[in-house]
C-alpha cells in the first residue's frame, strides 16, 4: 500500500516551499540556470519518461531530486538508470518525504542512498547533494549540511509553485528566472509540453543548463563531484 499512498500524500505534502535553504548563487554574471525536478521518479510512459524525452531532445541536463520509495518501485529503478545514463544529476530527497528532524534524518537519507544504489547496481553510491522536503531544515542542528553533503534549495525567484498554480504562472516564473538560479519544478506536476516551453524560453534568453550543484555554494567542505 505504501507505494500507492505516496502519490496521494504527495499531492498534499510534497512540494513545496516554505523557505528554501539559502545560499548565494556562484555566478550571477553567467548565463547558467539549473532545472530541478522533485518528488519522482514517476512512470516511464507518461510523467518522468516523457520529461526525460524532452530533456534528451533539447540537449539539456536537469537535476532530479528523488524520493527513495519511488525509486524502489520497479519502473522507478529504470527511470533512475536512464537519468544517470543521460547525464542528469541525482539528488537525495529522502525516502518518504517527511519534514526532516534529528530523529528521522539518518534513516531517510540512508534508505534513499540505498534505493539509488540498488537501482544503479553500484556499491556505496551517494548523491552529491540533498534536498529537504519543502526546503525545510529548521528542525535540524545543521541546517545546511548532512554527512558532509549540502542541502540544495532553489533560487529566490525559482519556485514555480507548479503544485498549485496554472501553467501560465509557472511559465512566467521560468521566463523571469535570473541567470545563476535553480528552478524548482515537480515531476508529478510538469507536463512535457510545458517543460519544452520553459526550456525554449530560457534558451531564447541565452541560458545554458547545468546541474543544480554547479549553482550552489557548498558550505560542507565536500567536493561537488558531479560537475
Ligand atoms: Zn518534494
Amino acid at each position: 500500500m505504501r507505494r500507492f499512498l505516496w502519490p496521494m500524500l504527495a499531492l498534499f505534502v510534497s512540494c513545496c516551499s516554505t523557505a528554501p535553504v539559502t545560499a548565494a548563487p556562484l555566478d550571477t554574471g553567467g548565463r547558467m540556470v539549473a532545472i530541478s525536478l522533485d518528488d519522482g521518479p514517476w512512470s516511464p510512459g507518461d510523467r518522468t519518461g516523457k520529461l526525460l524525452d524532452v530533456l534528451r531532445d533539447e540537449g539539456v541536463v536537469a537535476t532530479f531530486c528523488l524520493v527513495g520509495e519511488m525509486v524502489d518501485i520497479p519502473y522507478g529503478r529504470s527511470m533512475v538508470q536512464r537519468m544517470q545514463k543521460e547525464g542528469h544529476e541525482l539528488c537525495n530527497h529522502t525516502y518518504t518525504h517527511p519534514i526532516l528532524t534529528q530523529g528521522n534524518i539518518a534513516r531517510q537519507i540512508a534508505s534513499t542512498d540505498a534505493a539509488i544504489e540498488r537501482a544503479l547496481g553500484v556499491d556505496n553510491y551517494k548523491t552529491v547533494i540533498l534536498r529537504a522536503p519543502q526546503g525545510n531544515t529548521k528542525y535540524l542542528r545543521d541546517k545546511q549540511c548532512y554527512g558532509g553533503r549540502p542541502f540544495v534549495g532553489w533560487g529566490s525567484h525559482g519556485d514555480s509553485d507548479d503544485y498549485r498554480f496554472s501553467g501560465a504562472h509557472v511559465l512566467q516564473v521560468a521566463n523571469r528566472l535570473p541567470a545563476g538560479e535553480i528552478l524548482l519544478l515537480h515531476d508529478m506536476h510538469e507536463t512535457p509540453e510545458r517543460l519544452r516551453e520553459i526550456i525554449h524560453e530560457l534558451k531564447v534568453r541565452g541560458m545554458t543548463f547545468v546541474h543544480a550543484s554547479a549553482l550552489w555554494v557548498n558550505p560542507c567542505g565536500s567536493h561537488m563531484a558531479n560537475n
